[in-house]
């Protein structure tokens, strides 16, 4: 178990309150000048050999994304943009960092902008993270007060600007260069990539763009050392995370911990444990709904980093994770996340426009034990068509949850769509099925 005294995030539970003396007794802005004066080269190089990996879900090492930023300030301003769209569900870790240790972020993007020559840094927040994104503005506010950010912030002799950008809840706004769209005044819609945001970014200009959780945890790691954070985890997955812990638990919760936690530690020493105990545990979803499901005897021994994800074909994402039991229908959970998918799909590339109104409609048939057995590989085909044919991630995001679900619940699908499908294609049902569901998803819409 992490021991306090390794925690970055010492007010996740808003026990000593987020204003700006409770955030100096943390620790915060404590030697930023002493930091920024190492040097851009410096900074850079010590967020490289902390290995720390960006926390909004790519897991893209912080340092290399930073160093792409060109060296020298052309014609071109550099941006520096916070992903605060946090918009995942299971996730709602950059919630607590905004509201409750928000001082941490804001110290991140002083840090941060120093090192990529920004002199301004757009936050951008999920519009329904309203009340969060006001408390935030008053920390902004403080720091701006006491000339720790603004013209010579913190007397570093680098001016700098924050602002906040409220998004209007739309998912794909999460995406990078959605994101930057959205922050343009455009419809939200993803960028083709390259060139990437690092070279031709907001308006054009070098743009880096960072989580929450990553900028916030720069100014500690500078502070302690890369030694230190390195010395958490193993190698490549090293630090600390927050993981949220959501689902059919006793305790919902957000907690930080050292990468590569077991899972089952996770849920039964935090979260209190699953509902009916740790057998009657169906699965996880360990990163946030886009990441694909883990049956139980997966979970059982499963470490919580990103290499340990990945090599159980999965994601550790946002680390939203969320426990299913026995309780519930696995089918319908599935079909369910695919409507948010299909609603979510901004609708540039058809693979993923189409492909994602056919997975949730499959599913929904399946769920009513109403399809064919061999829309079960028809199912994984459609989910394999989507994946790597899109211009977003969004593609792999919607699709590779589908494949979670086919890969390991295979057999309880056929058991219950196991009719034979020629009764069923005579009966014309999913014909029917389809009609009711659009039926249902226009009365929706009009009320
Ligand atoms: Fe839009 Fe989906 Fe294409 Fe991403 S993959 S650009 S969300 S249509």
């Amino acid at each position: 178990m992490l021991r306090d005294e390794d925690r970055i995030f010492k007010n996740l539970y808003n026990d000593n309150g987020p204003d700006l003396n409770s955030s100096i007794l943390r620790g915060d802005w404590k030697n930023t000048k002493d930091i920024c004066e190492k040097g851009r080269d410096w900074i850079i190089n010590e967020i490289k050999s902390s290995e720390l990996r960006g926390r909004g879900g790519a897991g893209f090492p912080t340092g290399l994304k930073w160093s792409f930023a060109p060296k020298e300030v052309g014609t071109r301003p550099h941006y520096l943009v916070i992903n605060a769209d946090e918009s995942e569900p299971g996730t709602c870790k950059d919630r607590d960092i905004l509201r409750f240790e928000p001082h941490k972020l804001i110290e991140g993007c002083l840090i941060a902008s120093y090192a990529v020559n920004a002199h301004k840094c757009y936050i951008y927040i999920r519009g329904e993270y309203f009340n969060e994104g006001k408390k935030l503005q008053t920390a902004i506010d403080e720091a701006y007060e006491k000339n720790l950010i603004g013209k010579n912030s913190s007397g570093t002799g680098w001016d700098l600007d924050i602002y906040i950008h409220y998004g209007a809840g739309a998912y794909i706004c999460g995406e990078e260069t959605a994101l930057l769209e959205s922050l343009e005044g455009k419809k939200g819609q993803p960028r083709l990539k390259p060139p990437f945001p690092a070279l031709i970014g907001l308006y054009g200009c070098p743009t880096i763009i960072n989580n929450v959780e990553t900028i916030a945890a720069v100014p500690t790691i500078l502070r302690r050392g890369a030694k230190w954070f390195s010395s958490l985890g193993r190698e490549k997955n090293t630090g600390t995370k927050i993981y949220c812990i959501s689902g059919n638990v006793n305790n919902p919760c957000n907690v930080e911990e050292e990468m590569g936690v077991p899972l089952k530690e996770l849920i039964e020493n935090h979260a209190g444990g699953v509902i009916g105990g740790w057998d009657n545990l169906k699965a996880v979803i360990p990163g946030g709904s886009s990441m694909p499901m883990l049956p139980k005897h997966i979970c059982d021994n499963m470490k919580m980093d990103f290499d340990a994800c990945v090599e159980n074909k999965t994601g550790l994402g946002t680390a939203g994770i969320v426990v299913i039991n026995n309780d519930q229908d696995i089918i319908k959970c599935m079909a369910r996340i695919a409507r948010f998918y299909k609603h979510e799909s901004c609708g540039q590339c058809t693979p993923c426009r189409e492909g994602s109104g056919w997975m949730w409609r499959m599913l929904e048939r399946m769920a009513a034990g109403e399809a064919t057995s061999d829309e079960v590989d028809m199912l994984m085909d459609v989910t394999k068509q989507i994946e790597g044919h899109t211009i977003c991630a969004f593609g792999e995001g919607s699709a590779w949850p589908v494949q979670g679900l086919i890969r390991h619940f295979k057999d309880e699908i056929l058991e219950r769509n196991k009719f034979d499908p020629i009764v069923k294609k005579q009966k014309n049902v999913p014909y029917l099925v389809d009609q009711h569901l659009l039926e249902k998803e226009n009365a929706e819409v009009k009320s």
